[in-house]
């Protein structure tokens, strides 16, 4: 059974006198355990699914319903619970705090959430181990995406949810960091879900959904994803 599925799910956004229709209609099924790529241009709706789905936002109309909980029916206080026992997020700009080390914003992130990893093994399990004590200025770009990840899976989540991982990032270390999220979908419970501008990555993904003003344009199984390294970027 499907992890995650979403029925008829329609999100507006009223500004002003205008009525903005974000998703118009979104059914689909989502696996624990696989990595899925959402893929569509600016505005297609991809980061307002995203948001539903880690329940900051709720939908205008339908439902989404998470490992048998109906998300879009929980109030302000069960949605709270839900986003911090059971999704974790990476964005695009890593959203690390300056003035805590590695393993401190690894904390931070996973400190309420029940049955957290601790932060080195977070660390250890994302390459960065002896890394522990840097701050975000002495790494990478790449190293502060792994941190990030780090900080979100450290909750063991049911949803690890990333909105352009790799946009900020050079092409290696990007594929690097979608190697590391395909080994996270593989070695975990996690359903991995992957929004992203980059068509080459949704080779090595399980399943692409391509989103088009607001609706599903399709939703492609891949039953033997390609390997990481023999994709062009
Ligand atoms: P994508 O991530 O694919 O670029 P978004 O989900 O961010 O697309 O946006 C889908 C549409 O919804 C766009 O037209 C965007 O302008 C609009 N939108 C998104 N969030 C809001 C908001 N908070 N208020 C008003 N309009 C929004
Ligand atoms: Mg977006």
């Amino acid at each position: 059974m499907a992890l995650i599925s979403l029925t008829d799910v329609v999100k507006t956004y009223a500004t002003g006198k205008q009525k903005i229709t974000a998703l118009d209609g979104i059914t689909l099924d989502i696996d624990s355990g696989k990595l899925t790529v959402v893929l569509g241009p600016s505005g297609s709706g991809k980061s307002t699914a995203l948001n539903l789905l880690g329940g900051m936002d709720i939908p205008t109309t339908g439902t989404v319903l998470v490992a048998g909980t109906e998300v879009s029916r929980l109030d302000d206080r069960e949605l709270t619970a839900y986003r911090r026992d059971q999704v974790g997020f990476v964005f695009q700009h890593y959203n690390l705090i300056p003035n805590l080390t590695a393993a401190e914003n690894v904390a931070i992130g996973s400190q309420y959430a029940r049955d957290a990893m601790n932060p080195a093994a977070a660390l250890e399990s994302v390459g960065l181990h002896g890394r522990e004590r840097a701050f975000p200025s002495e790494l990478s770009g790449g190293q502060m995406q792994r941190v990030a990840i780090a900080r979100a899976i450290a909750k063991r989540p049911r949803l690890l949810l990333c909105d352009e991982p790799t946009g900020a990032l050079d092409s290696g270390t990007g594929r690097s960091v979608v190697e590391l999220l395909r080994s996270i979908a593989d070695s975990s419970e996690s359903a991995v879900v992957v929004v992203t501008h980059n068509a080459a990555i949704a080779q090595v993904a399980d399943a692409t959904v391509t989103l088009h003003d607001g609706r599903v344009q399709a939703h492609v199984a891949h039953r033997s994803p390609t390997a990481i390294e023999e994709i062009d970027w």
